[in-house]
């Protein structure tokens, strides 16, 4: 991973490998009679109400990109600043690839369902087989692991990997130790503690 302060000081995770990924995809194909695209763009207006994606479009409301699976304090500690973000999380997938997902609904997805520039819709759409989809896989869960937040994070850490969670802990009061002192000068602190949520 690209550490903070690296090209340019960009706040963004760059990684050797960087893979936009889609557990899914919406299989809302046109008729093409004998396999071509029709001559002419029609509108796409439905599935059929037995098509395995019909009423469903969860596959157009995320993205994810592989990441480098952690292995120093740092790349664990952004593991950590992902997952204390709403709507993000991280998961391991059954090959032991690391991803991290963002819900975001595409800008492209109609209120029924179908998409919005089918007919010019990125590759990596037109390339899922809906049969991949997770949805259609039920022998297995869809991942090894999955985040949804930092304290499930460190929970599955202490557990799975108890001797650099403890590294990884120590490493966390250092860095608070490091900056306080400095921080402290330049921030007011109130005499009157907040009232807990
Ligand atoms: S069933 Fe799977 S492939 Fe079909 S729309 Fe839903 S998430 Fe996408
Ligand atoms: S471009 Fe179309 S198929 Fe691709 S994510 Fe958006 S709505 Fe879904």
């Amino acid at each position: 991973m690209t550490r903070r302060g690296e090209g340019g000081g960009a706040r963004r995770t760059s990684v050797g490998r960087v893979l936009a990924r889609r557990r899914g995809a919406r299989s809302n194909a046109v008729a093409k009679p004998n396999g071509k695209a029709p001559a002419v763009a029609l509108p796409v207006i439905g599935l059929a109400s037995d098509h395995p994606c019909a009423g469903c479009a969860q596959c157009c409301t995320y993205v994810a990109i592989e990441i480098d699976a952690p292995t120093t304090m740092t790349e664990y500690d952004y593991l950590v600043w992902y997952l204390v973000h709403p709507g993000v999380s991280v998961f391991v997938d059954w090959n032991g690839s690391w991803f991290v997902k963002f819900e975001t609904r595409c800008q492209h997805l109609q209120p029924n369902g179908m998409c919005g520039i089918y007919e010019t819709r990125p590759a990596i759409c037109r390339e899922f087989d809906w049969k991949e989809c997770e949805r259609h896989i039920t022998d297995e869960p869809a991942d090894k692991w999955l985040f949804r937040s930092s304290d499930e994070l460190m929970s599955w850490f202490e557990k799975q990997r108890p001797k650099t969670y403890r590294k990884f802990v120590a490493f966390q009061r250092a860095q608070r130790r490091k900056k306080t002192s400095k921080e402290l000068r330049r921030i007011q602190v109130s005499e009157v503690p907040l009232p807990l949520a």
